[in-house]
């Protein structure tokens, strides 16, 4: 859905994207320690605004790598 911007479920094409927001009290961000401080790693959300499907995607690589050191 983030490459395509068409819904995998419905096929519509009225997706949008909702970015993470770290300062938000419920952000949708993965939060990992890294030398004793807590960093967070933003988790946009892709939702399909026709039928309501959701994808979360953490969208770049240096991020990925930084989740996949703290939990791989
Ligand atoms: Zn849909």
């Amino acid at each position: 859905m983030m490459n395509m911007k068409r819904c995998p479920v419905c096929d519509s094409t009225d997706v949008v994207r909702v970015p993470d927001d770290a300062h938000r009290y419920l952000a949708n961000s993965i939060c990992i320690t890294k030398f004793a401080m807590v960093k967070r790693i933003p988790v946009a959300r892709y939702v399909c605004c026709a039928c309501g499907y959701v994808e979360n995607w953490v969208e770049t690589p240096r991020e990925r790598e930084e989740i996949r050191k703290a939990f791989g």
